[in-house]
């Protein structure tokens, strides 16, 4: 096995670089005697809110629960239709799922990754409640048409965030694109926890108000149980390590858009490869850098062998999976997913990433075949 000297993501540096701010606040929350919601959790409910444009944040478990809880707080389920991207990650599928609705997959834009707004109103029905739209890798959907279908259609617009810390439409950031946003703050997201946490924002008084109090076992008042909730809180602890890094989160993403600037740059004319697009309304998160190639599995294997390490997003589309075998799809329903699934490889990406790393990657695939 060759050792991989360029991880895909850097995950300690993170800490080492905040060192001082994280264990000060890890500190202040062991000290409080305080922990679960409280003041700290509140302070970066509302620092995030700021942030995206909005005027709740709703601080949850992890991302797959706040997309669940928008549903839930939608009263979306047993007989709905939601039209999600056949092109994500499982999550945006389960959430669906959970609520106990139907998830309606859709083909993206092949150049984005990213909900194809024709193809959504086509799969629109009588059932349809609402539409999932994906920031895939980072990438901003495209939220201006989007939000026409779903108005003509009288249907709640809802983002999968996930992967779009800080990415804009037309200037505006995501979270603040539709009527509600789910968050995941999982640890390799663009903003992280140090362990499961996510959220939800929305300028919607009352969706906010109804998945505060789902999160907290169905209660405003401690043991006064208005409706069946759940159990989803976003720790104080996490949310005051997020505080620490929110404050680095334009200049961390700063760093990964010039590395993708450098990556598109060195890659441009490489034969056999397609690097990602961004039209001119959108600017990235760059969460990750994935780029296409006929020959991806052995293009990983070159890489691995040059000691670099990158994934797949993803394997396997939703609809292939074993876990949604029961909708009963097949191999060549969605064409366009499925040759993405099969050609798309994510290349090392992260605010720790060095540009003689970078460099070296591009040597890297200048080597193959
Ligand atoms: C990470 C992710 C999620 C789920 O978030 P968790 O916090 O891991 O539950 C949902 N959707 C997308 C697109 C993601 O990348």
């Amino acid at each position: 096995m060759t050792e991989i000297s360029i991880p895909f993501l850097d995950m300690r540096s993170p800490y080492e670089e905040l060192r001082d701010e994280m264990d000060a606040a890890y500190r202040r929350v062991m000290e409080s005697g305080w922990y679960i919601l409280g003041e700290e959790t509140e302070r970066f409910e509302q620092e995030f809110a700021r942030y995206c444009g909005v005027k709740h944040c709703i601080g949850l478990g992890n991302g797959l629960e706040a997309l669940h809880l928008i549903l839930r707080a939608y009263d979306i389920g047993e007989g709905d239709e939601v039209i999600v991207p056949a092109n994500t990650y499982i999550a945006s599928w389960l959430a669906v799922t959970y609520a106990g609705a139907k998830p309606v997959p859709v083909e993206p834009i092949e150049a984005t990754y990213n909900l194809d707004p024709s193809r959504v109103e086509s799969a629109i029905t009588p059932r349809t409640r609402a539409i999932m739209a994906v920031h895939l890798y980072g990438q901003p959907a495209d939220m201006d048409s989007l939000r026409e279908v779903a108005a003509r259609h009288g249907l709640s617009l809802i983002e999968d965030a996930a992967q779009a810390h800080g990415a804009t439409v037309n200037g505006r950031r995501a979270g603040s694109l539709s009527d509600a946003a789910g968050w995941s703050f999982y640890p390799g997201k663009n903003l992280g926890a140090m362990g499961d946490a996510g959220g939800v924002t929305t300028d919607d008084d009352q969706l906010a108000d109804r998945i505060r109090v789902l999160r907290n076992y169905g209660s405003r008042v401690k043991y006064h149980n208005e409706v069946k909730g759940f159990n989803s809180r976003l720790d104080p602890l996490h949310a005051a390590f997020m505080r620490v890094k929110l404050k680095y989160l334009e200049e961390w993403n700063a760093r990964r858009k010039a590395l993708a600037g450098r990556y598109l740059e060195a890659l441009a004319d490489v034969p056999d490869l397609i690097l990602p697009h961004a039209p001119r309304w959108a600017d990235p998160s760059w969460h990750l850098f994935v780029i296409r190639h006929p020959e991806r599995d052995a293009l990983q294997k070159h890489l691995t062998e040059h000691g670099i390490g990158t994934l797949i997003h993803y394997p396997i589309p939703p609809h292939l999976s074993d876990a949604y075998r029961e909708m009963g799809y097949k191999q060549g329903d969605f064409p366009i997913t499925e040759a993405i699934h099969r050609t798309a490889l994510s290349l090392p990406m992260g605010p720790h990433l060095r540009t003689d790393q970078l460099d070296r990657v591009v040597d890297a695939i200048r080597l193959f075949r």
